[in-house]
């Protein structure tokens, strides 16, 4: 129901034509060779290799089932001596609601291409992120939380995530609340600085905050006593081939409210 919700707030633009595109792709990077040879069949593999990730057609493959959400649209205008010229800054989230996500930016002359190229760049930028039971309060050892205490910084924004827990959902704003879900976080505090109304800085604030806890060393007795799982929970993309056209993708259990 949510996928459907957000699929129509998209509005003018042509989702489901790109979501189910067979991938046609002649791999020009290392990382992408490996991944359609193959070599690589998970995000999580494709992330530890260390290679760069530089075709968006990598996570298409790796992650068949992510959703994106625009941030912000932002309409710069520009005097010339032909006359006005708008452009366009679009800000997106693109994941895949269990444990990878990615923050993408793009300019240009028209919106549709622009939020195209923003999600093509927020797959570049994917990050897998740890999650658990970091909450004293809850103890259920499920990963459905942060792990622990983690805090992003962009501009003047300044934010600190909190394990919370269960039941609790996302107290955060909204821009935050967008990134969390879209990264498989159910429920977090939050507590902020700075000018918060600056969205793209927020927003920037919160993946930072995020990178911040994949980047992470954590103890094995940690991660058994909080129950911190990396990545995704459900499954992951085993197959060496991509989903044939016409299979549906089961919808995310935890997406059912
Ligand atoms: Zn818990």
């Amino acid at each position: 129901m949510v996928a459907n919700r957000r699929r129509q707030q998209r509005g003018r633009r042509p989702a489901q034509k790109r979501e189910r595109q067979p991938v046609e792709w002649d791999p020009k990077t290392k990382l992408g060779r490996m991944v359609k040879g193959g070599k690589i069949t998970s995000m999580s593999d494709a992330l530890r290799t260390g290679l760069p990730l530089r075709e968006p057609e990598i996570v298409d493959i790796l992650l068949p089932e992510t959703d994106d959400e625009v941030i912000d649209v932002n309409m710069v205008q520009r005097m010339t001596d032909s006359g006005r010229r708008v452009k366009f800054v679009i800000t997106v989230v693109v994941g895949n609601n269990d444990g990878y996500v990615g923050l993408g930016q793009a300019k240009g002359k028209e919106v549709g291409s622009s939020i195209r190229k923003a999600i093509e760049n927020a797959k570049l930028n994917m990050i897998e992120i740890k999650r658990g039971c970091g909450s004293w309060e809850c103890g259920c050892r499920k990963a459905h939380t942060v792990p622990f205490a983690i805090k992003g910084k962009s501009g003047s924004v300044e934010i600190t995530f909190k394990p919370a827990p269960r039941g609790i959902g996302l107290a955060t704003g909204e821009v935050a609340k967008k990134i969390l879900r879209l990264a498989g976080v159910k429920d977090c505090w939050a507590f902020t600085s700075g000018k918060t109304k600056t969205t793209v800085n927020y927003a920037k604030a919160v993946f930072n905050a995020l990178k911040e806890n994949t980047q992470m060393r954590v103890m094995n007795s940690e991660i058994n006593k909080i129950g911190i799982i990396s990545g995704s929970l459900g499954i992951t993309a085993e197959t060496e081939q991509p989903i044939p056209p016409g299979t549906e993708q089961p919808t995310p259990p935890e997406e059912a409210k």
